[in-house]
């Protein structure tokens, strides 16, 4: 999904056109895995939704505004709870396994290689798909309470996003997008 994209293919947008591969990833995993049927697929989407559009509204899933956790941290909240839906959580641990898969993506700031929604991206996606199948599993070990709750790291976000420097909101100057350069610039400029 991340490579379409990126090629300037067909997604859907859920949460973004950047981290448009996480849900379905660890959708068709867990189809695959647990032989899930397509209506307890489509249960799955319905609490992934709630989760985006909880983080949309009271925060924002848009990399301008808050950077990747609004976007890779977001999509990995949603097919965590989505995760722990289909592998028979409580609600109090799909919550759970949301705050978990946006918890430990708080800060992470947008820096795409040339503005292209390529580097880091598509590796962003694979590996936040990993960490929501980790969130769901580890919430399942647990009886589900917590101290953090998934409106409280939303807020978090929200307010570290503010704090953000804007070149570590998708302008494609900060950090990874101003360390690795064009390699036909660095040809060029040797010459
Ligand atoms: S690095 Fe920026 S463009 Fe890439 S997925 Fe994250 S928010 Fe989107």
């Amino acid at each position: 999904m991340a490579e379409e994209n990126a090629s300037g293919g067909t997604v859907v947008t859920a949460p973004t056109c950047g981290s448009c591969g996480v849900v379905p990833a660890v959708l068709r995993y867990l189809k695959e895995e647990l032989k899930c049927p397509d209506t307890e697929i489509y249960y799955a989407l319905a609490v992934a939704g709630i989760v985006g559009n909880t983080a949309k509204h009271n925060a924002s899933i848009s990399g301008a505004e808050v950077g990747c956790q609004g976007e890779i941290g977001v999509a990995c909240a949603m097919a965590a709870a989505a995760a722990a839906q289909l592998m028979g959580g409580t609600e109090t641990q799909i919550e759970y396994a949301a705050e978990v898969g946006l918890e430990h993506f708080l800060g992470l700031t947008c820096d795409p290689v040339m503005g292209l929604v390529q580097i880091p991206c598509i590796e962003r996606n694979a590996l936040a798909a990993n960490k929501a199948i980790i969130s769901a599993e580890y919430v399942l070990l647990t009886d589900g309470r917590h101290r953090v709750s998934f409106d409280d790291v939303v807020k978090a976000m929200r307010q570290t996003g503010h704090d953000l420097p804007d070149l570590y909101r998708e302008t494609g100057t900060g950090g990874l997008a101003s360390i690795v350069q064009d390699p036909s610039q660095k040809a060029s400029s040797k010459k």
